[in-house]
């Protein structure tokens, strides 16, 4: 993923490079159109005017003052029709000029090389030391026709005024991209921050305080409605846990008076009595809601971290092999076959919640099943942690299953889950009391029925 940090500092250079060449091209067509004509008349005007100076003072010596010309800042080409020609001032990076031009000036006509110098996009006429990019005026002198081009010599024309300039414009480039390094950071911080805020939010920490700012800006407003949001979404999380331990307490006594009445009914009714089988039907599904609301019960004390561990040493292998007796009858009822590999393992745990955790991916591993399936229960000792693994031939879950199969009243939309009684809350319960154990569940299953395995790793002690 892209950083908004790096994505914002690459939009804003970009954004400077793409003003700096708009505004180079821009400059340069206004070169060639206003500049260069108006260069090439002021350089006729200085060129007609040397030539003027020369023929109206025979006895000036011409090398000398074509010298000191060029010293002032100029770079001169002087030709006579018979000899070759003779340059003063600093070189010209291309001497070549063609030769009907020197006969055209020589001829009376003045050159106009400077306003005729093609037009190149990324080097202007202006800078182009080329001795075509001159002007060229005639000269007689002594009675002898002379041709003299000239153009002003760049390298001199800069003076430490323009190079100062040069250099502030590189430095407020340079600064700027500095700048803009910088204040990215500070501008992105806080979206950075409230990111990070949101990760912890939907992990279901909702004390994000430490994203507080004193910006008085959109995003310091951002931060404080994103804080009071989250205090927010905390009420109410409180309010909702709140909510079901309530009901579920106020659950239990109508539920334990219709056990009751259940149990005077099933005295007075004889065995063959038709009301027996309605009476058997209002057990099971009296019971259904009394182990639903246990677990609801469970469930809202491990998550209002009220729960103190009960710690203590003991062997978690026998509680399981334990277990498994508990549910012989289940399997067999069920035509499954269980293998397993359980040896003794002490553990430093919270026995009665541990208890919880088996029982609850045991009877899921029966429920889930197949008929003639397996399951098989493995526990491995490891260095500093024990893992538990129950795997079973069953139904599978799917990705999206997969991916919600810990949460709260999650069951798997798949029809043959829906056929099969839950609550959704058993693998809650799990992933609750593994946690708090400072352990980790994991399950490994996929969509083509090959059933699923469920790992839990706690450590020993
Ligand atoms: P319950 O079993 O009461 O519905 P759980 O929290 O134990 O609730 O399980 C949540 C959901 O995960 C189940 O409804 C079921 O769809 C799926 N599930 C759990 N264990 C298994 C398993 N061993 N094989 C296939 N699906 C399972």
């Amino acid at each position: 993923m892209r950083s908004l940090y790096f994505t914002f500092a690459a939009t804003t250079i970009g954004i400077m490079l793409i003003s700096f060449l708009s505004a180079f091209f821009l400059s340069n067509t206004y070169y060639q159109h206003y500049l260069k004509p108006d260069n090439d008349e002021k350089n006729t005007q200085i060129a007609k005017e040397m030539s003027t100076f020369i023929e109206g003072n025979p006895n000036v010596d011409i090398e000398q003052y074509l010298v000191n010309i060029a010293d002032l800042g100029y770079q001169l080409y002087l030709v006579q029709p018979s000899t070759n020609g003779v340059f003063y001032g600093s070189d010209f990076r291309i001497k070549e000029i063609p030769d009907t031009v020197i006969q055209k000036v020589l001829g009376g006509e003045t050159y106009h090389g400077m306003l005729q110098f093609p037009r190149k996009t990324f080097v202007t006429g202006f800078f182009a030391n080329e001795l075509t990019n001159t002007i060229g005026v005639p000269i007689t002198y002594n009675g002898e026709t002379y041709a003299l081009f000239m153009r002003p010599d760049i390298e001199k024309l800069f003076s430490e005024m323009h190079l100062l300039f040069g250099w502030l414009f590189l430095f407020t480039i340079i600064l700027s991209i500095i700048l803009v390094l910088i204040g990215a950071k500070y501008l992105v911080q806080p979206v950075k921050r409230l990111s990070e805020a949101t990760k912890t939010l939907s992990s279901g920490d909702y004390i994000v305080k430490e994203i507080e700012t004193n910006r008085k800006d959109e995003l310091g407003e951002l931060t404080r409605s994103f804080i009071r949001m989250a205090e927010k979404i905390q009420q109410n999380e409180l309010m909702r846990k709140e909510f079901i331990s309530n009901i579920s307490h106020d659950i239990q006594s109508p539920l334990s008076n219709i056990k009751g009445y259940s149990g005077l009914l099933n005295n007075i009714l004889s065995r063959d009595d038709k009301g027996m089988e309605y009476l058997d039907i209002i057990n099971n599904e009296t019971n259904r809601i009394s182990s639903m609301t246990n677990q609801l019960l469970l469930l809202s004390s491990l998550e209002h971290e009220e729960h103190m561990l009960k710690l203590k040493k003991y062997n978690v292998g026998r509680q399981i092999t334990q277990l498994t007796q508990r549910y012989e009858w289940k399997i067999h009822e069920s035509n499954l076959m269980l293998t397993y590999d359980i040896p003794d393992v002490e553990i430093i745990a919270d026995e009665s919640l541990l208890d919880a955790v088996w029982d609850n991916l045991l009877s899921n591993a029966i429920k889930y099943n197949v008929e003639f399936g397996e399951v098989e229960i493995v526990l491995t000792e490891l260095e500093k942690d024990i893992k538990v693994s129950i795997k079973d031939t069953g139904i599978g879950l799917d990705n999206e299953a997969k991916k919600h199969v810990f949460e709260r009243f999650y069951r798997a939309d798949s029809s043959r889950s829906q056929e099969i009684m839950g609550s959704g809350l058993g693998l809650s319960i799990v992933y609750k009391v593994v946690e708090l154990h400072k352990g980790a569940v994991l399950v490994e299953s996929n969509e083509n029925d090959n059933g699923s395995i469920f790992h839990v790793i706690l450590p020993k002690r």
